[in-house]
């Protein structure tokens, strides 16, 4: 097939359809947002939302093959999607929106994460408090992303006085880390797995800021067995396409922190810095076309988010002629937004 949905409207929608383009492909976005950054580069497929049937019906009928920018699609519509129409498939997604779930499917697979509790309810904040420790953070269960939806916790009264989310909170104890890594993976529809060189990454104020390659020497001593926890996640469920492992490298091992199903900006440097990006093989992947090569083609590479007001001084980032410069097309620039990226590579 040669039509390509894509469920969701930003800069990583719209990073894909890019990618597919050059491929030959066409794409379709769905996505309720009236602005989105997917759409300037690809079809609008007109919908009314998430649950409009008849749209999603016809969606289906539209697009060889469908996938997704981002993770907190409602996944009961979906279900308009059958026989591998829908790559990744749903149990990605039920699995990565929900913290509770992940952490407990990560655990049983062998992996380490965060210590975490559940909280349905503020009578059991306390117990959760105690059996994790403190400091930690307390996060919701569901629709959280970019530090969105996060409460510190450095002591009891912290905790007091939060509006329970309908969906719950997970509290996490806070994980002392030396650094923080992704493992970027792609998985073919016969089962075959490539990974990507994993950057060092680094967050401001809970949201990404730079990716750099190499990463610290802990890294390469622990990428191994983070590269053999996500491919056992990615088997375990049937999953086709891009998946992102975030982990944390501690003294005792890589921690997992949370799984992204879906191409993710810690790996955007692959663009210019592999010979095959995240977004190629995710089409490819997809598509039923053989995978590319993942290797790096240079020993350091930077990758800088541009990150709301001001981060946008254009004539500055291009003044560098090593940088290559990538604006998603937003109209406006709020605080925490990501606007764009630059990747230097060498
Ligand atoms: P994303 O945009 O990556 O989906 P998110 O909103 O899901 O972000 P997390 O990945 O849970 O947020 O947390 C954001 C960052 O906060 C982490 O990358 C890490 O730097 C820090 N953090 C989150 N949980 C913990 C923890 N348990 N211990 C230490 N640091 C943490
Ligand atoms: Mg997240
Ligand atoms: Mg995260």
């Amino acid at each position: 097939g040669s039509t390509i949905g894509i469920l969701g409207g930003g800069q990583l929608g719209r990073m894909i359809a890019v990618a597919a383009a050059q491929l030959g492909y066409h794409c379709h976005i769905y996505t309720p947002e009236k602005d989105s950054v997917a759409a300037e580069v690809a079809a609008k497929f007109t919908c009314a939302g998430w649950h409009d049937k008849a749209a999603l019906a016809g969606f289906a009928a539209a697009c060889d093959v469908v996938t997704y920018e981002f993770e907190n699609v409602p996944v009961a519509p979906l279900a308009v999607f059958v026989g591998g129409q829908l790559a990744p498939g749903v149990a990605a997604l039920e699995v990565a929106q929900d913290r509770f779930r992940e952490k407990r499917f990560v655990e049983q697979l062998g992996g380490t994460t965060a210590p975490y509790a559940p909280i349905d309810h503020e009578s059991e904040i306390e117990a959760a408090l105690l059996k994790v420790g403190i400091p930690g953070i307390l996060k919701t269960r569901r629709d959280g992303y970019d530090g969105k939806g996060q409460w510190k916790v450095a002591s009891p009264a912290d905790a007091l006085g939060l509006r329970m989310p309908e969906s719950g909170l997970v509290y996490e104890g806070l994980v002392h880390f030396v650094c923080e890594f992704s493992v970027i993976l792609v998985r073919a529809r016969n089962g075959e797995v490539r990974f990507w060189d994993s950057a060092h990454n680094t967050h401001e104020n809970g949201i990404l800021a730079h990716s750099v390659l190499p990463a610290p020497a802990i890294v390469a001593e622990q990428v191994g067995e983070a590269r053999a926890m996500a491919a056992r996640v990615a088997e375990a469920l049937g999953y086709v396409g891009v998946m992102t492992a975030e982990f944390f490298a501690t003294r005792g091992g890589p921690v997992l922190n949370e799984l992204a199903p879906r191409v993710h900006n810690s790996g955007h440097w692959t663009i210019e810095g592999a010979v095959t990006s995240q977004f190629e093989n995710h089409v490819r992947a997809i598509c039923g076309l053989p995978l590319g090569d993942t290797a790096s083609t240079a020993d350091r590479i930077v990758m800088d988010n541009l990150i709301g007001e001001g981060s946008l001084d254009i004539a500055r980032h291009l003044a560098d002629p090593k940088a290559r410069l990538h604006l998603y097309g937003k109209a406006e620039a709020r605080a925490g937004r990501k606007m764009g990226h630059i990747t230097r590579v060498g």
